[in-house]
């Protein structure tokens, strides 16, 4: 028997182009097409079984040729202030995270990209575990899938590319993904409210900026030169901090630069100072992280004092800057701290991943 295919690894059009030719094999009338992609993402089923719109000859019929798989749900944490955190085991076996956090009538979903990642930033549990493989398409948007099927399902609004990895070193799956998140036809979030976070994987920024929707792009900066930037974080060799603000600058849309605040090493007057430059030079927006203790190795938070102090001093050099809020405190919801608490440390299997990016 030849394989089933995966109808979640598939964008809108291609779903409908396999499912039109699934349908007239199987003598159906043509608007079994639309009813079927509509369950895809739109009104999620959780199995052709749950189609019951469908003839129920025509749901086993699909179940022969198709399948929709699940990400298993492992474990659900809630904290205090409404944060959510869910950790989802994958068919082989690997263990990604996804956050949930409502703020007002917004519900942000923090999504992983990698299982693992190979940068190895000082300050990051994600970091820390190695890389273990890049995810496919059903697993990326299917984290947001799985939290639209739980009872009562989360109605996310923003999505950003936050969690476990470096969606920029797995762009063959993060480009599909981008657009079953956007496409009304599957999940509609609207391209503004989506993000893309890179430590600043520059074949990744341009192949961003080709597309024509107006997704935001996010770059990990933590440091203004060099030096330091290259001791919190070693992908910096291959993608200096010039080059990347290079990038930036040429970037079609506003960026984002964000800076987690480590204490007393990078959350001083000079850097203060410095950062703010580079930011009016790429006319980019400041966000300052907390750094989230958990999984952190040695770093030590900045007070809020002296972060506020930080911004204002970018605030006075006529730089736009946000701290960011946060969220979920209790159950260690930085990027990677969940699976490290459940599986512990695992050796990487890879030292350095070059990534899927292709530039046309
Ligand atoms: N690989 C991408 C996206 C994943 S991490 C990137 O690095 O941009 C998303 C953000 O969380 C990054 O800015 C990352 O540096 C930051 N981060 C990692 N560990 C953190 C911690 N312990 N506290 C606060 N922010 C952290």
């Amino acid at each position: 028997m030849t394989q089933r295919v995966n109808l979640l690894n598939l964008t809108p059009s291609d779903a409908e182009t396999t499912l039109s030719g699934a349908m007239s094999e199987l003598g159906q009338p043509s608007y079994r097409v639309g009813q079927v992609l509509r369950r895809l993402w739109e009104v999620p089923a959780a199995s052709f079984d749950d189609m019951t719109e469908l003839p129920v000859a025509l749901r086993s019929a699909l179940h022969e040729r198709f399948v929709l798989p699940r990400l298993e749900l492992t474990e659900r944490q809630t904290s205090t202030d409404g944060t959510e955190k869910f950790l989802f085991r994958l068919h082989d076996g690997e263990a990604i995270e996804t956050v949930s956090i409502p703020d007002g009538n917004r519900v942000t979903l923090c999504i992983s990209s990698q299982a693992g990642c190979a940068l190895r930033c000082a300050f990051c549990a994600t970091g820390a575990m190695g890389f273990s493989r890049n995810l496919e398409v059903y697993e990326i948007a299917g984290q947001v899938r799985e939290v639209r099927l739980l009872d009562p399902p989360i109605e996310v609004t923003n999505i950003v590319f936050m969690g476990m990895g470096e969606p920029m070193m797995n762009w063959k799956a993060v480009d599909p993904t981008l657009t079953l998140l956007n496409d009304p036809r599957a999940l509609g979030i609207g391209a503004r409210h989506i993000t893309i976070s890179t430590v600043g994987v520059l074949p990744g920024i341009v192949a961003l900026g080709k597309r024509p929707e107006q997704f935001r792009l996010a770059i990990s900066i933590h440091a203004p030169w060099d030096e330091l930037r290259q001791q919190l974080m070693p992908i910096n060799t291959k993608f200096p901090l010039k080059e990347v603000l290079e990038a930036a600058k040429v970037f079609d849309r506003r960026v984002t630069f964000e800076y987690v605040m480590l204490g007393g090493v990078n959350d001083g007057i000079e850097q203060a100072r410095e950062l703010a430059a580079l930011a009016r030079e790429c006319r980019a927006f400041v966000n300052l992280i907390p750094l989230h203790p958990g999984g952190s190795q040695g770093f030590v938070p900045t007070s809020g004092n002296e972060i506020s102090r930080f911004a204002r001093l970018l605030r006075d050099r006529d730089v736009e800057v946000a701290v960011r809020k946060s969220r979920g405190m209790d159950i260690a919801a930085a990027c990677g701290q969940l699976r490290v608490e459940r599986l512990g440390r695992r050796p990487p299997r890879a030292a350095e991943q070059h990534g899927d990016v292709e530039v046309v």
